[in-house]
């Protein structure tokens, strides 16, 4: 790329973004210097903050700049129910639905021997350690519907059982606006074993 050094620099680390290929950092890129230093250095700052401000909670193991996090420090929160998600836009999605007024814990990732993701890779052992001290009554697993998060499932299940809590496994069928027609097998005979009474 026949650019200056720093223009080169900069497109080279955006480059390196999930979803950016070089062409898009080479927009970004330019966009940075047409904004000008002032832009340059929010967004410098803003980087440089989310890695010197953002911890895990150490209840739930979200993302926070407080520890506890406003879920775990709010009163109002059912301490009773545990809703456990791999990761943190997990836990955002389920709080958007306005319908769970318990608390969560995340586990950063799924089982996935193939790619070395076993047990201790994931923030089980912080869940069993705060179940001691503070046992839960319920413990919902909101993880994926795919083989990682059925594995996840079925192994927080045998380990959970023992100790006396509910073990509960969010719902899985067709989504709003599905097509009954063009549901996969899977989804299909999982939503006819989920169905409810009306
Ligand atoms: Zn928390």
């Amino acid at each position: 790329m026949a650019v200056a050094d720093p223009i080169a620099r900069l497109v080279k680390e955006l480059a390196k973004l999930p979803g950016i290929g070089e062409k898009t950092a080479q927009r970004l890129a330019f966009h940075i210097l047409k904004a000008g230093p002032g832009y340059a250095g929010e967004l410098a700052g803003a980087i440089a903050g989310v890695v010197r401000d953002v911890r895990l909670c150490s209840e739930c193991q979200t993302l926070t700049d407080k520890d506890p996090c406003a879920v775990c420090a709010d009163p109002r929160r059912d301490s009773r129910i545990i809703c456990v998600v791999e990761g943190v836009p997990d836990l955002l999605a389920v709080e958007r639905t306005h319908e769970f007024r318990g608390r969560y814990h995340v586990l950063h990732g799924a089982l996935s021997p193939l790619d070395g993701i076993g047990p201790s890779e994931l923030k089980i052992r912080e869940l069993l350690l705060r179940l001691e001290r503070e046992p839960a009554e319920e413990i919902v697993v909101a993880t994926n519907p795919d083989v990682e998060g059925e594995a996840t499932a079925l192994y927080l299940t045998k380990l959970l059982k023992p100790l006396g809590v509910k073990v509960t496994r969010i719902a899985q069928g067709i989504p709003m606006g599905g097509d009954l027609e063009y549901a996969d097998q899977v989804t299909l005979a999982r939503a006819l074993a989920g169905r409810r009474e009306l």
